[in-house]
């Protein structure tokens, strides 16, 4: 594909983070295609000063701390919004962590935008309000995640009625074959400790409890409209097989590659096309096997089976599952919840709350404050 005669604006929300950076190298190297055209991010001042300095934003964007006011930046929760919605701006990276990004991804949509979103729990909490922004204002959501890239690399170009179910891939974490007595041992240092991918340290929680997988399975049936009966989970240790997608006819296709965020970021970007690229690693089938799938243990992980069933639940449910998990994570993390209390903690958000609507953004929003008060007062302590 020959370079477009007009660079495509992108913004990158949560620019400081490991998707964010993967982003922002993958954009060094596709300069003829894009420019960036704003950066945001938490609290990381130093780092977000260099990234602008590097590649010259019009906008720069914080949500907090230790900016002069002369640095030119915009300052406050809203320049998430800010900067998803400006005309430079064509496809917004959405790589922040957490409910916090769903507002630039409802903001983005409405104004016709591409949102390549890595960003799933914007998709978990509010996947109807989500799709409809995006039917309503033309925009698009191309995901970043690699299971579902994956997914739209082997469905693109095909009729949805002829994909008769989807296999997603999950790597199993590092408990994968722990027993049920050693992972009540399990610290915050084990479960950092992932096998095949270097991510932020949420979703890397998330991967260990597999809280991250029932995420996939929910964001797997908005993206691609599939029912939950047609979305299966196995376990693949080696993170090769990014995910299968069956056919009618009986075939399967999957996406292989080595484990790496590069492609899922570069192919969010130039969706259906594809274009050369040096920063993506080789594959060489030899030196990748043997690869191996097994079932999920969903007996020892059971924030899994409880995230699955409030995707099928709806309503209010996967807002409650999705804030219930963030919050109990956020406590395992600054080490005052055990890790097994993350999995009670969100069967207990549910069981009082796992009936609230989902209808609207103020209910959506509701249920997920509903949901982080009830961890926080009943395991926070
Ligand atoms: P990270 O913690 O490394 O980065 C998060 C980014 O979001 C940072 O730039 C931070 O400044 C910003 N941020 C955090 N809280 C914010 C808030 N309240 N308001 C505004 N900005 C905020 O996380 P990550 O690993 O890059 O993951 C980002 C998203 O991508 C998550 O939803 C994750 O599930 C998803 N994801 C990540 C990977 C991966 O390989 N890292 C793979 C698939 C999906
Ligand atoms: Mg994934």
């Amino acid at each position: 594909m020959t370079p477009p005669s007009v660079r495509r604006g992108v913004a990158i929300l949560g620019s400081t983070g490991s998707i964010g950076a993967t982003a922002l190298r993958v954009l060094d190297r596709q300069q003829d295609r894009f420019r960036v055209t704003a950066l945001t991010a938490f609290n990381n001042a130093a780092l977000l000063a260099e990234q602008a300095a590097r590649f010259r934003p019009p906008f720069v964007g914080i949500v907090r701390n230790g900016v002069d006011s002369s640095s030119g930046w915009h300052v406050g929760a809203e320049c998430l919004v800010e900067a998803a919605r400006r005309d430079d701006v064509d496809v917004v990276i959405n790589a922040v962590v957490g409910a916090a990004g769903l507002d630039a991804t409802l903001a983005a949509l409405e104004r016709g935008k591409r949102v390549a979103l890595a960003n799933k729990e914007t998709l978990v909490m509010a996947g109807e309000l989500v799709t409809e922004a995006c039917s309503k204002g033309g925009g698009e959501i191309v995901p970043v995640d690699s299971e579902h890239s994956a997914i739209l690399q082997c469905i693109t170009g095909r009729p949805g009625v002829e994909v008769s179910r989807v296999i997603i891939t999950a790597s199993g974490g590092p408990f994968r074959q722990w027993s049920a007595e050693r992972l009540e041992q399990a610290t915050l240092e084990d479960a950092l400790r992932h096998p095949t991918w270097r991510m932020g340290r949420k979703i890397t929680v998330d991967c260990a409890t597999l809280a991250n997988k029932a995420l996939e399975v929910i964001e797997a049936h908005f993206l691609f409209g599939l029912s939950y009966d047609r979305i299966e989970v196995v376990v693949h240790p080696q993170s090769v097989v990014h995910s299968f997608v069956e056919f009618i006819d009986g075939s399967v296709l999957a996406q292989v590659g080595v484990p790496s965020m590069e492609l899922p970021v570069l192919y969010a970007l130039t969706h259906p096309d594809r274009v050369a690229d040096s920063g993506v690693p080789r594959f060489d089938p030899v030196s990748m096997s043997p690869l191996t799938f097994e079932p999920l243990r969903a007996e020892q992980f059971p924030a899994f089976a409880l995230g699955v069933a409030a995707g099928r639940s709806g309503g209010g449910a996967p807002a409650v599952f999705n804030a219930a998990n963030e919050a109990a994570v956020e406590l395992f993390l600054a080490g005052r919840i055990k890790y097994g209390d993350i999995g009670v903690a969100i069967a207990s958000a549910l069981e009082a709350l796992g009936h609230v609507s989902g209808e609207n953004r103020e209910a959506v929003l509701a249920a997920d404050d509903a949901a982080r008060r009830h961890v926080q007062e009943r395991f926070g302590c």
